[in-house]
């Protein structure tokens, strides 16, 4: 997610210089899916965690689920440090 997410603030820079209140969008799913652990979103950018590698046989929150154990776990990463 780190590539991605560099891109996508510095879309987010440009953008909202002529557009403030738009938001840039990106999708986390299958690579990007894991948390960056040294960059953070700007205020202008949306992240959408998809669930395409969660199980969709058993509740997110279901701890006998080896999949959605590791979904949950990046849902529940901290938060990055800013760089
Ligand atoms: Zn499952």
């Amino acid at each position: 997610m780190g590539v991605l997410l560099n891109f996508a603030n510095k879309v987010a820079d440009e953008v909202g210089k002529k557009y403030p209140d738009v938001k840039i969008g990106a999708l986390a799913y299958q690579y990007s899916h894991k948390p960056p652990r040294n960059i953070r979103p700007r205020d202008n950018v949306q992240i959408n965690l998809c669930s395409i590698n969660a199980c969709q046989l058993h509740a997110f929150s279901d701890p006998s689920c080896p999949e959605n154990v590791i979904y949950m776990q990046d849902l529940q990463e901290p938060l990055c440090m800013d760089i």
